[in-house]
């Protein structure tokens, strides 16, 4: 498991006007969803996420501070008492979900 979780902002991406971090993710975690976030773009999901190195170049080249690492501590207490602002995607913590669900 790793020490850092990517966190991504959907409400600040630009997407499919941007997709910086998609072309430039040198593991191709990144890719655009279907949905529209409320600026009327595609935001950025992680399409791999098992794939991410926390190599960081993503929050590196964002021109809109809207992909980030963040040590998993942290993430998982924000997450859990609510401290994130609206379309907060964390895909690894999902994934703990989802498999804890499964365990019942
Ligand atoms: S931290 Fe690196 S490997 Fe992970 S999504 Fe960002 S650019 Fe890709
Ligand atoms: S670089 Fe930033 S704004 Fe551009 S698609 Fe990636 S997360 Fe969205």
């Amino acid at each position: 498991m790793r020490d850092k979780a990517l966190v991504m902002l959907e409400e600040r991406c630009k997407g499919d006007q941007c997709q910086l971090c998609v072309e430039f993710c040198p593991k191709h975690v990144l890719c655009l969803t279907e949905k529209y976030n409320r600026k009327g773009y595609h935001p950025v999901t992680a399409c791999d996420i098992d794939a991410c190195t926390s190599c960081g170049f993503c929050e590196l080249i964002c021109p809109d501070m809207a992909i980030f690492l963040v040590d998993r501590d942290e993430a998982e207490e924000a997450v859990k008492t609510g401290m994130v602002e609206e379309g907060t995607v964390v895909p690894e913590l999902e994934i703990d979900a989802a498999k804890e669900g499964g365990t019942d």
